[in-house]
C-alpha cells in the first residue's frame, strides 16, 4: 500500500478559538464554500473532533497540541468532511452512511465530480490534481443514532439524526449551553439538497424538528458561525421556499 500522501505546507490548516473550549479549523486554500468546517471540542474526560477536511494535511498533527486522541464524530461521509477520518483512532458515524466511510470512492464521497483542481487558491504539492485526491477507508468503530449520548464529562452532547442533505447526517445538541453543531445541515449559503443522496422532504422534516431545540449558538459545517437568530432565519428561510 503506498502512504498516503500529505502536503508539507505548514499553512494548510488554520486553527481559532471560538468559545470556551471549542476550537474551529479549516483548510484555507480551499474554496471558501466548499471547505468544510472541523471543530475540536474539550471535555474534562475526553475530547471529539467533529469532521476531518480534505485530507490533504494530517490534520492529526495539527491538532496535537490541543488534543491528544480525540473521538471522532464524522457528520456525513461527503468528501469534504472525512479525508482525515483514518488517522484517528475511534470515530463514529451514522450507520446510514457507515459503509461509505468503510469503503470510500471519489464517487460515493461526491469528490468526483465536485472535487476540481481549479477550486485551489494553493495546491497541497506541485502537480496536485483533484483525481489524485484518495478516500483512505478508515471503518467506523461504533455507530450513533437519535438520542445518542456523547459524554465528554464537563459537556454532554445528543445526537440528532437530521437526514435530507444525506441520510446519515447527524447534529450534535448541547442543551446546558444552546450549542448546536449542524454540519451540512444548516449553513448560510445555498444548500445542497440536489444530490442523490439528498430530500427535500425529509429535509423539510428535519428542519421543522431544529426549530423545536432552543439553539443559542450554531456551528455549521461551511460558512460563518450562526447566532440564535440566523440559524433560524436559514431554516425558515428554507422552508418558506419549498413548502407552499
Ligand atoms: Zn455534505
Ligand atoms: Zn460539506
Amino acid at each position: 500500500m503506498t502512504p498516503h500522501r500529505f502536503t508539507t505546507r505548514d499553512d494548510w490548516f488554520a486553527m481559532q478559538r471560538v468559545a470556551d473550549g471549542i476550537y474551529h479549523i479549516t483548510e484555507p486554500h480551499y474554496r471558501a464554500d466548499y471547505r468544510c468546517n472541523i471543530y475540536v471540542v474539550k471535555g474534562s474526560q475526553r475530547d471529539i473532533i467533529i469532521d476531518t477536511g480534505l485530507g490533504l494535511g494530517s490534520l492529526r498533527t495539527f491538532v496535537a497540541p490541543i488534543t491528544d486522541n480525540p473521538l471522532l464524530v464524522c457528520s456525513h461521509s461527503h468528501y469534504d468532511h472525512m479525508g482525515s477520518n483514518f488517522e484517528f483512532e475511534e470515530r463514529v458515524i451514522h450507520p446510514a452512511e457507515a459503509d461509505i466511510v468503510a469503503h470510500p470512492t471519489a464517487q460515493n464521497t461526491y469528490a468526483d465530480p465536485v472535487l476540481v483542481t481549479e477550486d485551489f487558491y494553493e495546491l497541497p504539492w506541485p502537480g496536485f490534481e483533484a483525481r489524485d485526491w484518495v478516500a483512505e477507508p478508515a471503518p467506523a468503530t461504533g455507530l450513533i443514532d437519535e438520542g445518542d449520548i456523547i459524554d465528554l464529562g464537563s459537556r454532554s452532547f445528543v445526537v440528532l439524526n437530521t437526514p435530507g442533505h444525506s441520510w446519515g447526517s447527524i447534529c450534535l445538541w448541547e442543551e446546558k449551553t444552546g450549542v448546536m453543531f449542524c454540519a451540512d445541515t444548516v449553513y448560510e449559503g445555498e444548500l445542497f439538497d440536489f444530490l442523490p443522496c439528498s430530500d427535500i422532504p425529509t429535509y423539510i422534516q428535519s428542519f421543522q424538528c431544529l426549530l423545536e431545540y432552543p439553539v443559542q449558538v450554531a456551528y455549521p459545517g461551511h460558512g460563518p458561525i450562526l447566532d440564535a437568530t440566523r440559524f433560524r432565519t436559514v431554516i425558515e428561510t428554507y422552508l418558506r421556499q419549498h413548502q407552499s
